[in-house]
């Protein structure tokens, strides 16, 4: 940590503040200006007290960490890239996923026609809400307990792996029963302790970004999840909200440069979350290739304008396969396969 004193501080101020330090466990070393003092403070944030406390002193000016907020999940702790390998399936470092499925888990005859029509067109894991999170509690809920079991079966009739969302810490055993990978939504995005508990079935999870998450903020419930003692993270950009009423969430490509460059977690991109309109998807997904996304996270539906669940962002089956053939040069471009 860097401690800055203000301006024309006296000498029993700093010294005040080099014990401190040194109190807290830390080793001060301090850097006199003309005008202002700086403390560098050496040691370990894990093992000892934080010194953010004393920016609640007079002669403190600014207290700054040095080293990122995030550790486990910063590319200074692992510079190479992680690869998340569900059942086999590997994603990152350059093992690019591709997940596609309904918003929500309707009838089993569906969903059985949707994963067989997918994975014919290349995707290796099969997305379907079980436990939905609506804004409204007058809206389709989802299936819970019956979903998870048609999700099973489509499993075992196909050999896609399963992707649904954990909603709550009540069903973490049961979803994980089902599951190859728990999605922990936009709304759950920093509930702590559902991703501590989610990640103690050791389970591969993917953690959307909170719609109002900061890049930091984001990777630092990754962080959680890590430090749970779980290293299957994958990170989703799901869009954010912004004052921009043209898409239902604004799309933040370049968060998913950053988070490649500040973590070595592979990032998933979900454009249908992301624009919310069936006509952006595509589009969106060349674009997450080329900007270096390790996976996709795409709603298809047969019928869109009569699904259960965000029929407006739904794609149907001639457009998912499209989806597939025009964002294959993109992936080839940017050294990613196809898992
Ligand atoms: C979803 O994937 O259907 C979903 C509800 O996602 P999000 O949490 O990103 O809104
Ligand atoms: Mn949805």
């Amino acid at each position: 940590m860097i401690i800055v004193l203000r301006p024309h501080s006296t000498r029993e101020e700093i010294d005040f503040v080099l014990q401190e330090v040194e109190r807290l466990g830390y080793e001060p070393r301090a850097i006199d200006g003309a005008m202002q003092t700086i403390v560098a403070a050496i040691g370990d944030e894990l093992q000892h007290h934080t010194l953010e406390s004393l920016i609640a002193l007079p002669q403190v000016e600014r207290v700054m960490p040095v080293q990122k907020r995030y550790k486990l999940a910063s590319r200074e702790s692992q510079p190479v890239d992680s690869i998340v390998d569900v059942g086999g399936v590997k994603i990152g470092g350059g093992h690019f996923a591709l997940m596609a499925g309904p918003c929500s888990v309707e009838n089993e005859r569906q969903l059985l026609e949707i994963a067989e029509v997918v994975k014919a067109a290349g995707a290796k894991i099969l997305r379907g809400g079980a436990f939905k999170p609506r804004t409204s509690p007058y809206e389709f809920q989802g299936l819970g307990l019956e979903g998870l079991r048609i999700l099973s079966k489509a499993r075992e009739e196909t050999g896609l792996k399963i992707i649904t969302e954990l909603l709550s810490e009540a069903d973490v055993d049961l979803v994980a029963e089902h599951a190859d990978i728990l999605q922990i939504g936009t709304r759950n995005a920093q509930n702590f302790r559902l991703l501590t508990a989610a990640a103690k079935t050791g389970r591969a999870i993917l953690l959307k970004r909170g719609f109002s998450a900061r890049i930091e903020e984001w990777l630092l419930a990754a962080e959680y999840i890590l430090a749970a003692g779980n290293p299957n993270v994958l990170l989703c950009e799901r869009g954010i909200r912004t004052f921009e009423t043209a898409m239902r969430n604004t799309l933040d490509l370049a968060a998913v440069a950053i988070a490649r460059m500040e973590s070595h977690l592979p990032v998933i991109v979900d454009p249908s979350q992301g624009a919310g309109r069936s006509d952006l998807v595509i589009a969106m997904c060349r674009a997450s290739v080329a900007v270096g996304a390790d996976g996709l996270l795409i709603e298809v539906h047969p019928n869109p304008a009569e699904a259960m669940s965000d029929g407006q962002q739904q794609i149907d089956y001639a457009h998912f396969a499209d989806l597939v053939d025009q964002i294959r040069p993109y992936l080839a471009i940017s050294g990613h396969e196809l898992a």
